[in-house]
Parts: C-alpha cells; structure tokens; sequence
C-alpha cells in the first residue's frame, strides 16, 4: 500500500484505539471492544479499499449518501477553499453566502412552492425540526391541541428522541425510553404483509386504515403524517401506485401537513433531484433531506417548507410569533460549500440521466435472481434496490434463521468483493449513482454467488 491514498495509516493502531475507545451507533454491548468491523482506508469511486488494499464495490454507497463517489476533487477543493475563507459563523445572528445560495438552488428543484429552507446537521436533525416546525405553526395559529403525529411501521426517521420515536423498527425502541402519547403508528404499505389482496385493494384498505385513525384520534388533533417515498431501512417498501396522492388528499381534507421524508431518496437516488412529484406522484407540504446533498463527505440536512405555510405564520399573520429552533451548525458554510460543489457534479456529470439510465438495468439485473433459492421478493426503484431472502420463500414470517440467511449472503458477497447493507433477510443495493453498468452487472453478479454459496451452506448443518 505505499504510494495509495492509506499508506501513513496503521491499522494495528487503529484497530487498538477502536477497540478501547469507540462507541458505534451500532454494538452488541456483551461484545464491546472485542471484535473488529472492517477497516476502510480510502474511498476510490465506487469503490472503498480495506486495510489489506482490498477493493470492494460499496453496494450501500455508504449509507445511501455517496452519490457522487469516493475522492471527487471538485468537493475537496471546495471544502478546502470555504474553510480558508470563513470556517465557521453563527447563523443565528449573521448569514453567510453559501448557505444563501443553496437555499436558492434547492428552491429552485423542489416541487410546487417548497422555497424556504432551513438547514440542519443530517438526516435526524431535519426531520425533528420539521416536525418541530409543525409544532410552532399550529402554536402560532392558536391550535395548541393540533400536535399529535401519525407515521408508519417499519419507517425510519432518526436517531433523536422525537425521530426515534417516530421510527417504526423494534429494535430502535429497545433499552431506550422515547415512547410518546402524541405519535400514532399505521400500516406499513407493504404488500407481503396483506395476502390475498391486490393492490388496488390494498391501498383502499390502507387508505381506509388511515382515515379511520385520524377520526379516532380526531382531526382537530392530528397536526402532520410523516411518510419516506420508500421506505428504505425499513427494507425498500414501495408502496402501492397512487398512494401518496390517496393520503396527501386525506391531508388535505383534514388541515393535516403532509411531511416527505427525502433523507434517502433525494438528490438522486431515484432519477431526480427530489423524488415525491416525480416519481411518487405527491406534491407535500415540507420535504426533509440529507445523505445525497454533500454525496456524504461533510454532514448536512435540511427541510423545505411550502410558502403556503410559512404565509400563514409570518408577517401580519405572526405578531409576536419568534420561531427560535435550530443549531450552532445550521447553515454551515463549509457542509452548504460543499453542497453546492455536489450541486454542480450531478449537474456537469448529467447524473440524473444516467440514473434513469442505469436503474432500468439495474432492475433488470435485480429481477433476473429471481428463482434462486431462498429469494423471496424484489423490490426496486431507481438505484435502489433489495432482495429479500427468506429459508422458506413461502412463508409471511420473518425468523431468526431468515436473518441468519441473509448475514451468511453478506459475508460472501463481502468476501467477494461486494459490500451490502446487512438488513437482516432483506439484502439492500443502492450503490454511488456513478455506477456503471458493466459495475452494475458486477454487482448482481457477486450477489447472485453469494446467494447460491448462503443456498450451498443450508443444506448443511447450520451452526447456531
Ligand atoms: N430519515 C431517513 C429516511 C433515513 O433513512 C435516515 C438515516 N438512515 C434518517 C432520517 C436519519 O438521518 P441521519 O442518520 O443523517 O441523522
């Protein structure tokens, strides 16, 4: 490794300082400090390379963030200008040109009149403070009662307490207290879990399902459904055709704002800068986003607000009404800098393109392991995509030896030469939007002997 990117590094030293000092957003606390994840020394493309000069394609792109690739000049030199000509201010009392200027240009591709925009450290951050924006809105308007929130199971939508909350995953809830009285969970809109029903069928119910909620509860106190496009860590759900619409003219009967949550899917991932119009067929009233704004090399996020609503709590309408919410790091103008350079490659680059190119291979790609063992559904849309395995494909339920299954498909991909997002049985692709589709076609490949090799390993005694 002497002339590569990780050549000063020593992983021994690494390994040890992991080993005795960080806490991951992710530990199985009997094992603390005992074992090591890989190492990743430098990010090439699509590609990252370990700590023995192995290249392995990044089949999550990171976590659904790396649009651009790993080692694009054009952020660096940003990044480095930026913090030579003003590091840091404070956005509570000065404004700085860059966070100016993105806001402008995410005004410019967000659908209908979302033009106000706020921006926020990641991916939680934006969507507590758009959900705390709707908390100040109905406070403003004199609805104090208006505040409870409705999401899905299965959902995703951060780590602070409000967002975890909101997120519909067991295990976020485990050993943690966030349970709140003013969140309500509904149907996640995934299709395996309703047999028997088609899908027209399905969205009547699930629509059905979430009008009967807001009665229950009672729409003069339900104050926003908060819904991702897909629902991605929940395990690449796509809801039924029409459903965004279906509930959005629910909303909208009811006063109800309507929040998408863009975190995974925008700046790309699905062909277009945002996904809810064009793709989904929605138009909301506040879109979040992160991840794919800086392609993941600085954190940033950020939520959109439609200039309907902000109408109804400034000016003559808002005497008195001081909205104080918000971060030392807001608007920062090294991560908007950076956002801005992003900004520029997906455009220079024609990356939109490309994805709408690509994707239609890469679904291709995805579908064609259909009738390997053990894959039970494939979901994709754009450069997103899973498969689920399951150890029977004919049953509904989700046990732990599903989840084994698709640890044992990681690990051989891994070993392969193929990183995937492990998601218990459900394996995830959303690779950097760079990709090729001689790399796409690597991908499915890998993927494809990693299942077979998982198949291969079943059918001997499986070691608990
Ligand atoms: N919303 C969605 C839809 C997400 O997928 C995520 C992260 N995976 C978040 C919010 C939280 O983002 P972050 O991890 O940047 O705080």
């Amino acid at each position: 490794m002497s002339d590569t990117p990780g050549a000063q590094w020593n992983a021994g030293d690494t390994e040890a300082d992991a080993k005795s000092h960080l806490l991951s957003p992710s530990e199985e606390m009997a094992k603390l400090g005992q074992s090591m994840r890989p190492l990743i020394a430098y990010g090439e493309g699509i590609h990252v390379v370990d700590a023995h000069g192995r290249r392995i394609i990044d089949g999550p792109a990171g976590m659904w963030c790396t649009q651009i690739g790993y080692g694009r000049k054009e952020i660096a030199d940003a990044v480095s200008a930026q913090a030579l000509k003003l590091s840091y201010n404070s956005p509570w009392y000065t404004t700085n040109s860059p966070s100016a200027e993105l806001a402008r240009r995410i005004a410019e591709v967000t659908p209908g009149d979302l033009n106000r925009v706020f921006f926020t450290t990641g991916g939680s951050t934006a969507v507590d403070s758009a959900l705390r924006f709707t908390e100040f809105y109905n406070n403003v308007l004199g609805r104090p009662e208006k505040k409870h929130i409705i999401v899905r199971r299965e959902g995703y939508h951060g780590s602070t307490s409000l967002t975890a909350a909101c997120s519909g995953r067991s295990f976020n809830w485990q050993n943690f207290d966030i349970a709140s009285p003013r969140i309500t969970f509904i149907s996640s809109p995934n299709i395996r879990q309703a047999p028997g029903l088609s899908e027209a069928q399905f969205l009547d119910q699930l629509v059905r399902e979430f009008e009967d909620t807001i009665a229950k509860i009672g729409s003069d106190k339900v104050a926003a459904f908060l819904a991702e496009p897909l629902l991605a860590s929940g395990g690449v759900i796509i809801p039924p055709k029409g459903y965004h619409a279906r509930i959005k003219a629910v909303c909208e009967e009811h006063d109800i704002i309507y929040i998408s949550d863009e975190v995974v899917t925008a700046f790309g991932r699905c062909g277009e800068w945002f996904a809810s119009e064009k793709v989904f067929g929605v138009v909301p009233d506040i879109i979040t986003f992160a991840k794919g704004v800086t392609s993941g090399y600085v954190p940033l996020g950020g939520f959109a607000v439609s200039e309907r609503l902000i109408a109804k709590v400034s000016g003559e309408n808002a005497k008195g009404s001081y909205y104080s919410n918000g971060y030392t790091y807001s608007s920062h103008p090294v991560s908007c800098a950076a956002a801005l350079a992003n900004m520029d490659v997906i455009e220079k680059d024609g990356i939109l393109e490309h994805v709408r190119d690509v994707a239609v291979h890469f679904a291709e790609g995805l579908r064609s392991l259909k009738g390997l063992p053990h894959v039970a559904d494939i979901r994709v849309e754009g450069l997103v995509g899973c498969v689920e395995c399951l150890v029977d494909p004919s049953s509904p339920e989700v046990t732990d030896r599903d989840k084994k299954l698709g640890g044992r498909i990681d690990t051989h991909c891994f070993d392969l030469g193929l990183l995937v997002r492990p998601l218990g049985n459900i394996c995830v692709l959303s690779p950097p939007l760079i990709i090729t589709k001689a790399e796409i076609d690597q991908m499915i490949g890998i993927l494809r002997q990693g299942i077979l090799k998982a198949a291969a390993d079943l059918k001997e005694p499986v070691a608990a």
